[in-house]
């Protein structure tokens, strides 16, 4: 341990995953990215961030799910505090410490949440005071869902994903994340969306009005029902066994299902807490998924821990 982190005090932050409620994706734009139009959630499965001052950067990864996530400059984590440092001409190196509940390679964000989280940690450590707006801005250089992750709860999310504006919803949703042993990488399931659409024009993204109708209404069958994802059909033909799992949920009792994201994790829509532990018990007993977590959404965004953010 150095002179520093002896003394330093330590902030820890933690970042929810995210759920993709609709996913529509348009044509290759001229900078290679897909334009998006999706509706995000934000759920209570959490990574935690620590950080403190130290003499030299560094990231250490704990938890269930470090394996498979890079200890080194790579890490989103770094890469966010490092570009706060940079905007501001900070020069005061910090050691982070992941604690790794999300899935990683999941489709679930968590890499993306690491880097809200440390943008957040960081900001606070080195006393910035930045607006949301700022650290999203900053974020927005890092990954498409970053900003999101800052902000928190449910949102539309246009250009790559990274435009943000808040939706209003009613009620809390009761999810159960089937995740997979192995992940899906993003980029092969936005190759294989394009090789399967290779055939036909691909019209401009646009959400619609019936899933924001269904959010305001608070009525888990309505959103169960408008749950869609362009990219699902890609992760079930690189992943098969996906279709089969959403087979599963939906005679379990689920409301609705979908892959989340690129995948593989599967995103089950319950009625209610009951029906939640209920269709997680199913999934696992029938030997359908090893893991079956349970979240709640909307969750608030990156957050001081045991301070929920209110604005
Ligand atoms: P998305 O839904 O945003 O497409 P994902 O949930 O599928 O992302 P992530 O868990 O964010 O995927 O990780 C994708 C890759 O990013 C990992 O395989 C890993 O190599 C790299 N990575 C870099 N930093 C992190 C981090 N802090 N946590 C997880 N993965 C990270």
């Amino acid at each position: 341990m150095t002179s520093a982190m002896r003394t330093s005090p330590s902030v820890t932050v933690r970042a929810p995953a995210k759920v993709n409620l609709e996913l529509r994706v348009g044509p290759v734009r001229p900078d290679g990215f897909h334009g998006l139009a999706t509706v995000y959630q934000a759920v209570s499965l959490y990574d935690e961030v620590t950080v403190r001052a130290a003499d030299e950067w560094s990231v250490t990864v704990e938890g269930p799910r470090a394996l498979g996530v890079p200890a080194d400059d790579s890490n989103l984590a770094m890469r966010a505090a490092r570009a706060l440092a940079a905007v501001h001409g900070i020069d005061e190196p910090v050691e982070i410490v992941i604690d790794k509940d999300i899935p990683v390679a999941g489709g679930m964000a968590g890499g993306s949440a690491d880097a809200a989280a440390a943008l957040v940690a960081c900001d606070w450590l080195w006393g910035l005071s930045s607006s949301r707006e700022e650290l999203a801005e900053i974020g927005a250089e890092l990954g498409s869902d970053v900003p999101f992750l800052v902000y928190g709860g449910t949102a539309i999310g246009t250009g790559r994903g990274e435009v943000v504006a808040p939706v209003l919803t009613r009620g809390t949703y009761h999810w159960v994340f089937a995740a997979a042993d192995v992940g899906l990488s993003t980029p092969a399931v936005y190759a294989e969306f394009d090789r399967l659409a290779s055939d036909r024009e691909i019209a401009d993204p646009v959400t619609s009005p019936d899933l924001m109708s269904a959010l305001r209404s608070g009525d888990p069958a309505a959103l169960g029902a408008r749950l869609v994802n362009d990219l699902q059909p890609a992760a079930i033909s690189l992943r098969p066994e996906l279709g089969e799992l959403l087979t599963d949920g939906l005679s379990y009792g689920a409301l609705g299902g979908i892959v989340s994201g690129s995948g593989p994790t599967v995103a089950f829509l319950a009625a209610g807490h009951e029906s939640a532990i209920d269709l997680a018990v199913a999934l696992t007993a029938s030997g359908a998924v090893t893991e079956a977590h349970r979240a709640t959404g909307p969750a608030h965004g990156a957050s001081l821990r045991g301070v929920p953010r209110v604005d």
